[in-house]
């Protein structure tokens, strides 16, 4: 991201960020409630229009087109706080729904890799379930799986785990630091910051629409530089 202004009428949200993240990183994304993080995401993956600068993902320019999900970049995987499973489907169902339509994978195929893909997040059994017969966590690893499903080069993730009882957030936890370790490109909102702290390559740290300050966990936790930066640090652990 280079430069990168994002405004709603008069307010501005992002106020110029640059950030380069380069393939394999494990980049966390923090900051106060209001800072920028969600937008930022959405414009990595062109579900908002810029005011001014450049997205490039792969040597592509990010062009928004709307928030329509089926125009969106089918390399970047998004799993949001809230599941958004589509409820009438099972999980397989919403697994091979856009490799078969986005893509094109033959439906055997599709379905093939989104068992392959459940296995790997543990919850194989429940392939013909609907998603309200599974708990939060289950529903979130399928949230996770389904993004998979795509072959993404690059995941976002916004607050995966703050809609989750507490002895759930563990569960999804280990899928996103099993993914990380298997090399996968991922920025991650959260507010977990033992998770960060353990998995990170790089934490960013935001605030009113600017990127503050940004190290590797060690140094982000132990020494901030920043005022800001040391007083939100202060508040979260
Ligand atoms: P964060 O994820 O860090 O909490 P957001 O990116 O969601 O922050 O929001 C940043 C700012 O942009 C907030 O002031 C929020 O109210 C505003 N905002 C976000 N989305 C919209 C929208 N669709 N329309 C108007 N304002 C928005
Ligand atoms: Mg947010």
């Amino acid at each position: 991201m280079r430069g990168v202004v994002k405004r709603f009428g008069a307010l501005e949200v992002l106020r110029g960020i640059d950030l380069t993240i380069e393939r394999g990183e494990v980049v966390v994304l923090c900051g106060p409630s209001g800072s920028g993080k969600s937008t930022l995401l959405r414009c990595i993956n062109g579900l908002e229009a810029i005011a001014l600068g450049e997205v490039i993902v792969e040597g592509e320019h990010v062009r928004s087109k709307g928030s329509k999900l089926d125009t969106l970049n089918p390399r970047i995987g998004m799993v949001f706080q809230a599941f958004n499973l589509f409820p009438h489907l099972t999980i397989l169902q919403n697994l091979i729904l856009a490799p078969t339509m986005v893509l094109k994978v033959p439906r055997a195929e599709a379905i093939e890799r989104a068992r392959a893909l459940l296995a790997r997040v543990g919850i194989e059994q429940k392939a013909d379930a609907f998603p309200d017969m599974l708990s939060g966590g289950q529903q979130q690893r399928a949230a996770i799986a389904r993004a998979l499903a795509m072959n993404p080069e690059l995941m976002l993730f916004d607050e995966p785990t703050s809609a989750l009882d507490p002895e759930m957030i563990h569960e999804v936890l280990d899928v996103m630091r099993d993914l990380a370790h298997e090399g996968m490109t991922m920025v991650i909102v959260t507010h977990e910051m033992g998770f960060a702290r353990e998995v990170a390559s790089r934490v960013v740290f935001m605030d009113e629409g600017l990127i503050v300050e940004q190290a590797k966990p060690d140094a982000f936790f132990s020494k901030p530089r920043e005022e800001r930066t040391k007083q939100f640090i202060g508040k979260i652990l």
